[in-house]
């Protein structure tokens, strides 16, 4: 008889034995701070899993509900642990293991196809940017909810997309100091390409050669952690063939979550399959770990060498700015001091602190759309910190932040979602 398969590898499995159940990581739960149930908890999930993995209990469909419903995968109590258990590594294997048992459904399933293969998405958001304008005028956006967004506050595709209107390599201005490939991700390419083109302007008035290689993919992670790990392998290997390369500086990077993916979970994704007998090559590890070593994300970077920047001037009236770390970033990279040393350091922009910036916003790529009223709670205790301290701008370096945070905003109030690097090309010289 076959021996059956293990669901977590030996050192995944291994962190459900640091937990010493001191609740620490009740506290900094978003979920848990709104259900307020001890299966909602970081803990509480720790010892099912415990039980998971010792055969005491089984991962049903009720069990699979609790491991995507009442879980955003933001990493704030990996980060608040003090025994070091990786709640988030245990709670995605688990996912894999429950979408194997009871399958994916298959809106999922089609969304993902879609992620994984570039020409369809490119037709896709074709398709979405014509069948929003051709409907534009019956208001149907407004009826349409995605569980907690409705589609009318979900910005439109590019009008071209960002790839495809930007030259392979963006030459440094001035002298050369470096030079960098930029990873833009799903979300630059086909919704915000305003940030792309702030990214490339700024680098290489930076001074720094950019190459934004054509044809790369989804970062994989979105699809990774809805527990379709066979889709997500698809985009590792492509992108893995286009960025991790010795000859360049670094590999810049504009979204929180594509920057999480390249530089934390490629290499632990890999080493999880391949421990679980999966077949993942040995080359296949070293160039995920090369990436990891290069991957910045770009406020990191720029606020490394804000001395190569050119000088900054005050433009317009003076703006009230605010930040939301985005948990792929903060908690997820350590990146938070770095953009807030950029926002303060541009000319006309008054910094203005809010009140628990560094909790999750609700979002949580598919967690609104498929767990509305939780997400709600949670994008609402956000929403209350802005207006608090009455931002003009809130600054986010997540496009999935910026989506769910701009879609829910009072729109009578007039307040913009903008990545920090927007912020800082208004406030750069034009061009010579
Ligand atoms: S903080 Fe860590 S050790 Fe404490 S209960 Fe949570 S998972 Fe367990
Ligand atoms: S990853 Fe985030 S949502 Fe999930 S249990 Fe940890 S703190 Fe809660």
């Amino acid at each position: 008889m076959d021996k059956p398969k293990p669901l977590l590898s030996a050192g995944t499995k291994e962190h459900v034995y640091h937990c010493a159940k001191c609740g620490l990581c009740l506290e900094v739960c978003p979920v848990y701070r709104e259900l307020l149930v001890e299966s909602a908890s970081p803990r509480g999930k720790v010892q099912l899993a415990k039980h998971i993995i010792e055969g005491n209990l089984d991962i049903t469909r009720h069990m699979s509900e609790i491991l995507f419903s009442q879980c955003l995968l933001c990493g704030s109590c990996v980060a608040a642990c003090p025994s070091g258990v990786d709640q988030a590594a245990l709670f995605s294997g688990l996912r894999w293991r429950a979408t194997e048992r009871h399958g994916i459904p298959l809106v999922k399933k089609l969304f993902f196809y879609v992620l994984a293969h570039k020409w369809i998405m490119s037709s896709s958001a074709w398709f979405g940017r014509w069948a929003r304008k051709i409907f534009s005028g019956l208001k149907i956006e407004d009826h349409i909810l995605l569980g907690n967004l409705s589609l009318a506050g979900v910005p439109p595709f590019n009008k071209t997309f960002f790839n495809d209107e930007t030259p392979e390599v963006v030459s440094a201005s001035g002298g050369r100091k470096g030079r960098v490939l930029y990873f833009h991700g799903c979300a630059t390419n086909y919704v915000f390409a305003d940030i792309g083109h702030s990214v490339v302007s700024v680098l290489s008035r930076m001074g720094l050669d950019v190459t934004v290689p054509k044809g790369q993919s989804c970062c994989g992670l979105p699809v990774f952690l809805s527990g379709d790990r066979k889709t997500s392998l698809k985009c590792m290997e492509e992108n893995l063939t286009l960025f991790a390369r010795d000859e360049f500086d670094a590999v810049i990077v504009d979204c929180a979550t594509c920057g999480s993916a390249l530089r934390k979970e490629y290499p632990h994704i890999l080493r999880e399959l391949r421990d679980l007998g999966e077949p993942i090559g040995a080359d296949m590890i070293e160039k995920a770990e090369l990436l990891a070593s290069k991957v910045r994300d770009v406020s990191e970077f720029v606020a490394e060498h804000m001395h190569w920047l050119p000088e900054m001037e005050h433009r317009g009236p003076e703006v009230r700015v605010t930040y939301h770390d985005p948990c792929h970033l903060l908690k997820g990279q350590g990146v938070g001091s770095e953009p807030r040393k950029i926002l303060r350091a541009i000319p006309g922009i008054k910094f203005v602190e809010m009140n628990e910036a560094g909790t999750c916003c609700g979002g949580g790529g598919e967690f609104q759309i498929e767990h509305g009223e939780t997400s709600a709670l949670i994008t609402e205790r956000k929403l209350g910190n802005i207006y608090d301290v009455q931002a003009e701008v809130v600054a986010t370096g997540c496009p999935g932040c910026n989506i769910t945070i701009g879609a829910h905003l009072d729109k009578t109030k007039g307040i913009q979602v903008m990545h920090p690097l927007q912020l800082l090309q208004r406030a750069l010289p034009d061009k010579k």
